[in-house]
């Protein structure tokens, strides 16, 4: 190996200097002040964060409740290019109404929204994002698009690549919400199935058949009812998704499933209700705090069309019967919950046992009634629209004289700026708090490397050069080459050699590797000509790869595509990174690197 021309001829060494290996006690002392008060403060910030977080989470409840807890919101569709555009168009809208002219009739509905044709998914979004987070505050929360076949329900649930929908933005925004909530550790499970005929099939079930057949509807799926009225499906596949990648990766493994699961598409795949379930866990990260649980469902329900029009016959009528059932019985399931009373119609529809405790008073819903605007689909839409007043009637609150309309929409707007004020404080608190904590681990990481300087020193003044080239034949794996290298040439230069603490370092950073599998084997993969300077972040970046793939893929262990439960720490990648072995051995090969040997000249100056 060539000495760097840089070391064969060193610049000449300052005979004063100050010795970077003598840490003075006081600035230990310091340093340890320092700490505990950022300790203190950080303590302090969390706790004023978890009352104005409760404060915001009473606000928004507040808000949803006065808007009410049960939203019906139409959407219609556009005219499809191949759909030819009536003169007169049956359907007109407001911002929320929607009339419909028919055989001289006029029928006029309420909504809560109106979604026009030119709505854009964001639109739609944007409206349902508040009830998302109420999903995180602990609610059960459930979306339902509801509708004849070809309106667009599938369009606004799941939508395609280039324009998503409710469902894979609602994943993504649940994951940034968790991530900036600094109070509670927020984890997620998924599960997807569909009901078809009263049949439930689990649709991110391992063991898929490749057809909709009578073998796979027989899931072993049991819907359970426990003492606190919260319902279970015994048997679903409950995957844990530790991020949006994950978590859209095994929805879209689900819609295919459906998909691909129907021998005749149009016929059967619209009679079926495809529900997606996200459960919440979110933990205080107090000692001995209870996880709250929640649910979060997206429901592309069958569609809701009579079947006498399409004159189906035989087995379809009777699938049909199954879906209008279910459906017709949901605002009844709905009005009877929330009027608490005992029974409830239609108990044996699968549908709303499934859904039983994500209707009910706490829980919020919405329904997006989706509409053609195609003169022939008329009696449907008025269908669809006369099912959703039924929905609508059931909030207390409708039909409400004008006055207490305006007084009320006056509360929801001083209560939405409260939310406003309470948002920008934590927004305000969380800054405060980041900087508290990244003060905070750099003044522990200095703490931490004076220390390791110190021992550095005496440890520096006792060992001869003979000593340090015994001591590199324990040096990492990633560095054999180098190592044997210097050994063949009988002599190694202290500049070359790596300290003590780096030694440590390295030693502390392959246990850790060591454990977390294979990283060792990663860094192997380098060639050896290659530098491995990890202060470079080029090679940090690699490193910080093969910290979290194998994590990964040790975490998925078992059924090779599943997910294992890996808690969520928004923080994990921010701690990979600090962790990453601050290694400062060098090899001469990278010109980069030439630069960082006159760190060692001081060094270099001791074997002259
Ligand atoms: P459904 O699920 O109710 O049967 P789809 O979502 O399959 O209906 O929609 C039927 C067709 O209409 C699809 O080709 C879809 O892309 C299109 N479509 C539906 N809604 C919209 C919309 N808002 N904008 C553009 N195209 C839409
Ligand atoms: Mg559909």
């Amino acid at each position: 190996m060539s000495v760097p021309e840089s070391v064969e001829s060193p610049q000449p060494v300052p005979l004063v200097y100050t010795d970077v290996t003598v840490v003075p006690e006081h600035e230990r002392n310091e340093l340890q002040k320092s700490i505990s008060s950022l300790e203190g403060e950080v303590l302090e910030l969390k706790s004023k964060l978890k009352s104005l977080d409760e404060k915001r989470k009473e606000v928004l409840n507040k808000i949803i409740d006065a808007k009410g807890s049960i939203r019906v919101f139409c959407r219609v569709r556009p005219f499809l290019l191949t759909e030819r555009r009536p003169i007169r168009e049956p359907v007109s809208f407001g911002s929320d109404n929607v009339v419909v002219r028919s055989a001289g009739v006029r029928k006029e509905f309420e909504f809560d929204k109106v979604f026009h044709q030119s709505a854009t998914q964001e639109d739609v979004f944007g409206e349902v994002k508040p009830i998302l987070r109420s999903a995180l505050d602990g609610h059960n929360v459930c979306v339902l698009a509801y509708g004849q076949t070809g309106t667009g329900k599938t369009f606004t649930m799941d939508g395609t690549n280039e324009q998503p929908g409710l469902a894979p933005r609602a994943i993504k925004e649940l994951f940034n919400e968790a991530s900036m909530d600094h109070t509670h550790l927020v984890t997620f499970t998924m599960s997807m199935l569909e009901i078809y005929m009263g049949n439930l099939k689990d649709l991110l079930s391992a063991r898929q058949s490749p057809r909709f057949n009578e073998a796979s509807t027989k899931c072993n799926l049991n819907i359970q009812v426990d003492s606190k009225g919260s319902v279970e499906i015994e048997g679903l596949t409950e995957v844990e998704v530790p991020d949006f990648t994950k978590a859209r990766w095994w929805y879209n493994k689900g819609r295919r499933v459906r998909s691909t699961s129907w021998t005749n598409v149009n016929e059967a795949s619209s009679r079926s209700h495809c529900l997606t379930r996200i459960t919440i866990f979110r933990r205080g990260d107090g000692v001995g705090s209870k996880t709250e649980v929640s649910k979060l469902w997206m429901i592309d329900l069958g569609g809701s069309e009579r079947l006498l029009k399409t004159g189906a016959i035989g087995q379809t009528l009777d699938e049909g019967r199954a879906i209008n059932l279910s459906l017709s019985s949901l605002g009844d399931v709905i009005a009877a919950l929330r009027r608490k009373k005992g029974h409830v119609p239609y108990r044996n529809s699968k549908l709303t046992q499934i859904l039983k405790d994500s209707l009910g008073t706490r829980s919020k819903v919405l329904m997006l009634v989706h509409i053609s605007p195609r003169d022939e689909d008329v009696g449907e839409t008025i269908c669809s629209l006369s099912f959703t007043k039924r929905a609508r009637a059931i909030e207390s609150n409708r039909g409400l004289t004008e006055e207490l309309r305006k007084l009320k929409e006056k509360k929801i707007l001083e209560l939405e700026e409260d939310l406003r004020d309470a948002q920008e404080s934590c927004k305000k608190i969380i800054t405060h708090l980041q900087e508290a904590e990244c003060l905070l681990s750099e003044n522990k990481k200095r703490l931490q490397t004076t220390h390791e300087k110190y021992e550095e020193n005496i440890e520096e003044k006792v060992l001869s050069p003979l000593d340090h080239l015994n001591e590199t034949d324990a040096t990492p794996k990633s560095s054999d080459k180098l190592v044997k290298i210097s050994k063949s040439s009988g002599y190694v230069p202290r500049f070359m050699t790596a300290t003590v603490a780096s030694r440590l370092r390295q030693t502390m950073s392959e246990k850790k590797i060591n454990a977390k599998r294979s990283v060792a084997k990663t860094l192997t993969q380098f060639s050896t000509s290659q530098s491995l300077s990890l202060s470079d972040s080029r090679s940090r970046g690699l490193l910080r790869r093969s910290y979290t793939k194998p994590l990964q893929a040790a975490a998925n262990i078992g059924t090779p595509e599943t997910p294992k439960r890996d808690i969520k720490d928004p923080s994990s990648e921010k701690r990979v990174i600090s962790d990453t072995p601050k290694s400062k051995m060098v090899t001469s090969s990278d010109p980069n690197v030439r630069a960082k040997l006159c760190y060692h000249r001081r060094r270099m100056s001791s074997l002259t």
